[in-house]
């Protein structure tokens, strides 16, 4: 991709990605390490992300949904690669035959993936995901017992293969959460079971990137970071990614569309939320609801813009938002920066969350497809 286009653009630094990776696998020494791309790469590009894991020692690939796993099967990106959220009626036999793991949460997706199996004529590779306090997916501890016999005989039959087990934390990035350790103890137990009827995962695993970075503990054979992989910090609560040791990946950024002279007492924006205290000058934005700007942070997001923060005047819109340049004159061109690493002393991706009272997850994750992502250092 043309990496000086001119437009709004969210450029994806690779080299801090695969630096990420380092890290983490640093901060996990014994255990596997899944890349987690879903929701295309938190935002960032899965396919881009992905291969850049790849690059940094990833030894697997993590999504939710079975069609972004089998995209990046399509788009040519081999090895151990697994997805989780499935539906009845899904694609268990393209997942099958791209060598997918697939997670299973019950006895209806237990009893399909094993029909699809026979069907291909080739044992599926199946991880069965326990519900150790989440309360989301995941069999609950009181359906274990049934879902791993029935997964034995599978096994025994040749249907399947059971290559993992598995579960997901609630609260890992609340340090001391009283769930926490009440999860890792059920973990002990739900696979303990498993094993002493019989199953012999490669792989258990338990821990996102809350968990990667404080819990030890709850590394495993294999830890899952997401949100850490793209430079982000999972909570304020639990410190900036530069404590971490973390570089933020994205840079979201667009030129000013417009500067121009309005005099006191001007309304900007729908709603007139926003009026001109005096004279001043306005820089228009070119980014909007329509790409992931949130409109929950009307009136509140930071942008830089010639080296000073200022404040989204206004309502975002659509497609666009105004800036009060307080009289400066910076001419249209003049790159605003929303967030990105802070080299240039922008505001970060959290700046953002905290403007729209939510998660940086939320903030990465939304920017739409119109903005282009421009991959720097693939
Ligand atoms: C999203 C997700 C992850 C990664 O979570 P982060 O908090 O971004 O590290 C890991 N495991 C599962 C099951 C997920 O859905």
């Amino acid at each position: 991709m043309n990496t000086s286009a001119p437009g709004p653009r969210a450029e994806i630094d690779l080299a801090a990605l695969r630096a990420n990776v380092r890290t983490l696998r640093e901060r996990a020494p014994g255990a596997a390490y899944m890349a987690v791309v879903k929701a295309d790469g938190y935002g960032h590009g899965a396919v881009a992300c992905a291969r850049a894991a790849r690059e940094a020692g990833a030894d697997w690939l993590g999504t939710a949904t079975p069609a972004e796993a089998l995209a990046l099967r399509a788009a040519g990106l081999d090895g151990r690669l697994m997805c989780w959220l499935w539906t009845p009626g899904g694609p268990w036999r393209e997942a099958i035959e791209a060598d997918v793991d697939v997670s299973v949460s019950g006895m209806w997706a237990l009893d399909e993936v094993t029909a699809a199996a026979r069907a291909a004529g080739r044992a599926a590779r199946v991880q069965l995901k326990a519900d150790t306090g989440l309360g989301r997916s995941g069999c609950q501890p009181a359906d274990w017992p049934e879902l791993v016999g029935a997964a034995l005989r599978a096994e025994a039959e040749g249907a399947i293969r059971v290559t993992g087990l598995w579960s997901h934390f609630a609260c890992a990035d609340e340090p001391g959460h009283p769930s926490i350790a009440a999860q890792i103890t059920l973990f002990h137990e739900m696979t303990g079971h498993a094993e002493r009827a019989g199953l012999r995962p490669e792989v258990r695993h338990l821990a996102n990137s809350p968990a990667t970075l404080t819990l030890p503990e709850a590394h495993f054979d294999l830890v899952r970071p997401g949100v850490a992989m793209y430079g982000l910090s999972p909570s304020p609560q639990m410190g900036t990614a530069a404590d971490f040791g973390l570089r933020p990946v994205m840079t979201l950024k667009a030129p000013l569309a417009l500067v121009k002279h309005v005099p006191g007492g001007h309304g900007v924006s729908y709603g007139h939320a926003y009026t001109t205290p005096g004279d001043t000058t306005l820089g228009l934005v070119p980014l909007g609801y329509g790409d992931g700007v949130p409109r929950h942070a009307s009136g509140t997001g930071p942008v830089l813009v010639a080296g000073k923060w200022r404040t989204v005047a206004g309502r975002v819109a659509m497609d666009q938002f105004v800036v009060d340049l307080g009289g400066e004159e910076p001419p249209a061109g003049t790159e605003a920066v929303l967030f990105g690493p802070g080299d240039q002393g922008e505001p970060g991706a959290e700046d953002w969350a905290r403007a729209a009272g939510t998660i940086v997850y939320e903030i990465v994750t939304r920017i739409g497809a119109r903005v282009p992502r421009v991959h720097l250092h693939a």
